[in-house]
């Protein structure tokens, strides 16, 4: 990975380009450049030998012209506060894409959170809630799971605010387990979102699904259950998947059940029976219908997008494809779904979770998957329509434009812009 791409840069610079395509004032790019609030925290945990141990954490508030702040929390060792800022700009124009009533926002914590016990983490998790408590709430700031984080730690970060507060907000965070206010359908949404696009992509290009060969980096929260679903209810065939161990192949196709399981029962997808090993660099070059990239950021990027031989580049993570390497995939026809839409799924149905918070009543997961496909559906027909319209901008450039220009006019309206 290419950890000198500043993935905060390459959103600024993609907001200017859109902002002067769309003829708007210069200063709405100025405004949608910089987060409106960055908390930067120190997190002393005791660890179980009784030592502190002191973590690193940041939350930033992108924007909120049209709602609360919206955005997950992210444990890995490379957070920085420039991606954290990156992160949480693309939430705006994630929510914004899909049209959820809600402006950006992300959190993160520099910590392998593999290296910590259950107790350790569960402090970490306390203790970081405790540092941004001030800035969160249902209609302020509202957390979910990222990287490193899951329905577990969200149970903690939300048992520690309901102590804050001195009462349950439910709402203050989603992708919470059921039991405590989750909603059906959130751990598989972002998969299920980005593959209702992969359907519309499929149906708009003349892809035929069934038996469509399918290539995924990352097998976490996102990528194991793109590949599930896609092999699943799609008959797609998944040659490939990845994670941060190394990569695992069989032109065949995987029996995804069997390498879940094998997953969880050796923390690998490495070694499954019957796969042959190869390289995360190996994966992504593969020849297949779908590559979808479900790890983190650049991980396509000048220097290996001319090797990348699939038709649809589905962006299941934030930021995995560098500027350099779009336009390299734009020239050799390879239709790239961007990660403001592709993975807009956990969103819109974290949206969800807090719309049924609020009301005190839960939804079944039918009606959570049909209103999901509806967003996405309309979100997919909007940024691709606009794309046909244009011609001279790829996915991502229309669907930046889509959520400028909702963002703009909540700004506008607001007064924001003189
Ligand atoms: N972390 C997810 C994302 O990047 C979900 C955010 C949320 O549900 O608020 O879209």
């Amino acid at each position: 990975m290419s950890q000198e791409i500043n993935c905060f840069e390459i959103v600024q610079n993609l907001i200017d380009d859109c902002v002067e395509k769309l003829g708007l004032d210069r200063t709405v790019a100025e405004i949608l450049r910089e987060p409106q609030r960055v908390l930067s925290v120190s997190i002393p945990v005791q660890m179980d030998d009784g030592s502190i141990k002191v973590f690193k954490g940041f939350r930033s508030q992108h924007n909120n012209a049209c709602g609360p702040c919206k955005g997950g929390i992210r444990f890995h060792p490379d957070v920085s506060m420039d991606e954290v800022k990156a992160l949480s700009t693309w939430m705006s124009l994630k929510c914004a894409v899909v049209n959820l009533p809600y402006g950006g926002g992300k959190g993160g914590v520099i910590v392998n959170h593999k290296e910590l016990s259950p107790n350790e983490l569960e402090q970490l998790c306390r203790g970081y809630i405790r540092a941004i408590a001030p800035v969160l709430g249902a209609d302020m700031d509202v957390p979910a799971p990222d990287v490193g984080t899951n329905g577990q730690t969200m149970g903690w970060m939300m048992d520690e605010f309901a102590r804050y507060r001195g009462y349950n907000e439910f709402g203050v965070i989603t992708g919470k387990p059921i039991i405590v206010g989750g909603s059906l359908g959130r751990v598989e949404a972002t998969s299920r979102g980005c593959v209702f696009t992969i359907r519309q992509a499929a149906k708009a290009t003349g892809l035929e699904l069934k038996d469509a060969t399918v290539v995924v980096q990352g097998f976490g929260n996102v990528g194991s259950i793109a590949a599930r679903l896609l092999s699943r209810e799609d008959g797609c065939k998944v040659l490939a998947v990845s994670d941060s161990t190394g990569a695992a192949y069989d032109p065949n196709g995987l029996d995804i059940a069997a390498l879940e399981k094998f997953k969880l029962e050796t923390g690998s997808v490495v070694g499954f029976p019957g796969s042959k090993n190869i390289t995360t660099e190996e994966l992504l070059q593969l020849e297949c219908d779908i590559l979808v990239p479900a790890a983190l950021e650049n991980q396509i990027t000048g220097e290996n997008a001319d090797k990348i031989n699939a038709k649809i580049v589905a962006e299941g993570a934030n930021g995995p494809t560098t500027p350099e390497a779009d336009n390299i995939l734009a020239k050799r026809n390879i239709l790239v779904l961007p990660d403001v839409l592709a993975n807009a799924g956990g969103v819109t149905v974290s949206y969800f979770e807090w719309v049924q918070n609020q009301y005190g009543y839960y939804w079944t997961e039918e009606e959570v998957n049909e209103r999901l496909e509806r967003k996405m559906v309309e979100a997919f027909d909007s940024v691709y329509s606009l794309y046909k319209e244009h011609g001279d901008i790829n996915m991502r450039g229309a669907a930046y434009m889509v959520a400028i220009k909702r963002i703009y006019e909540a700004m506008k309206i607001r007064g924001w812009l003189g």
